[in-house]
């Protein structure tokens, strides 16, 4: 089986990693360059879109912001997997939005604006705070605004105008401010025959924006159940195949969806120590017709990711359950270039393994773990 992912980073390279041992043979397509390479090395392998995909026997995707002519060429083949609409719908937040709506799935109120009579309009209909997201291109908390009561209006909204100039066919969504008391994701996925498995939820906690620390849930069964159901919702409504992902704000012990990502997520890269099967081999089975693997957590896991630092002391390695995945990435500041899965007994064992990682690592990145 050969499987062309669009794009060519770290998920790429994890899936190729999980699909070796099926003997799936994993090649990305780069976005930017326009190579086809080997996700691993980065080796120039084919060349053009069109013969990756005369090559491949399924292709998928590792983020949502794929240009439309791209997404559209790939789906006339018949291969791709999750859908057009799915990938659209997660790189867009108009379709985002009324994809959750259709499905009757709980989510903050909203109004799209492009203009600045529309922006007054949200304020009065939505109401004040207000966070205002791009809808084209955003990720890492990129593309937002925040307007709190007597924040400078025309201030905000000369930069908001800025990027409307910047990118054709782009909006804001306006969306109320939701006071949640933490954020949880919950990573699934479908196979063809529409069968579903759900991994347990993960807390999420970000640093300047940025996922920093994931940690595997264990003890929460009704809110599990409600973010199956949304999964469920949302899944069938797309007829979707492959790793889903739904970020959510829990406001207490109600979840309302924030996002979707139409693929495998940073906050389900613990699987990969903690799960009987991970969610990049998952994702590969299930878009390679193959029935999927036990989602069933193994042990109490959290998921760091290495923020803008390339080498970490050796003695980290020696640190019992922890088990580092470099993505083989140029250094930049605040750059995910790595993660580091941490296992243990219990969540008392967690807690502490946390703590005396954090010690080999840059604080600035990892205030969390504080
Ligand atoms: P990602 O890197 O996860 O794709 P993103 O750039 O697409 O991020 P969001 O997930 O929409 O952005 O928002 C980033 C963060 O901003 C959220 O994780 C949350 O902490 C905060 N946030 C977003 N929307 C709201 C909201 N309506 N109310 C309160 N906080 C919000
Ligand atoms: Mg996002
Ligand atoms: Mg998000």
């Amino acid at each position: 089986m050969r499987v062309l992912v669009l794009g060519a980073g770290q998920l790429a390279r994890m899936m190729s990693l999980a699909g070796a041992p099926l003997n799936i043979e994993v090649f990305a397509y780069d976005v930017t360059t326009g190579n086809v390479v080997h996700p691993l090395t980065q080796q120039v392998m084919l060349k053009g879109l069109n013969t990756a995909i005369t090559y491949a026997d399924v292709i998928t995707a590792e983020f949502e912001h794929i240009p439309h002519d791209i997404l559209d060429t790939c789906a006339n083949s018949g291969k791709l997997l999750p859908s057009a609409q799915a990938i659209k719908a997660g790189g867009d937040r108009r379709l985002e939005k009324s994809l959750l709506d259709n499905a009757g799935v709980a989510n903050a109120r909203y109004q799209i604006i492009a203009t600045r009579a529309d922006l007054d309009q949200a304020i009065s209909t939505v109401g004040l705070p207000l966070v205002l997201k791009s809808s084209l291109g955003g990720y890492d908390g990129k593309g937002q605004w925040r307007l709190r009561p007597g924040d400078d209006l025309e201030a905000i909204w000369d930069e908001i105008t800025q990027c409307l100039d910047q990118t054709s066919n782009q909006a804001i969504v306006a969306e109320a401010f939701v006071p949640f008391d933490r954020e949880v994701s919950l990573v699934g996925v479908r196979a063809k025959d529409g069968t579903i498995a759900v991994y347990p939820l993960a807390e999420n906690i970000h640093t300047n924006g940025v996922l920093s620390l994931s940690t595997a849930l264990t003890d929460n069964p009704e809110l599990q159940q409600q973010a199956e159901g949304m999964f469920r919702a949302l899944a069938e409504s797309l007829n979707y195949v492959g790793v889903l992902a739904i970020e959510f704000f829990d406001v207490g012990g109600t979840l309302l969806v924030n996002e979707i990502a139409p693929r495998v997520h940073n906050s389900g890269h613990w699987t990969q120590q903690g799960a009987e099967t991970c969610q990049f081999e998952n994702h590969l089975r299930a878009v390679s017709g193959l029935p999927l693997g036990s989602t069933a957590l193994l042990r109490h896991t959290a998921m760091i990711n290495i923020l803008g630092e390339d080498t970490l002391p050796k003695a980290l390695l020696a640190e019992p359950h922890c088990h580092i995945h470099w993505y083989g990435k140029e250094k930049r500041t605040g750059r995910k270039m790595g993660h580091i899965n941490v296992c243990a007994n219990s969540q008392a064992e967690l807690k502490d393994a946390l703590a005396s990682i954090a010690n080999y690592l840059d604080p600035a990145s990892f205030p969390a773990l504080r």
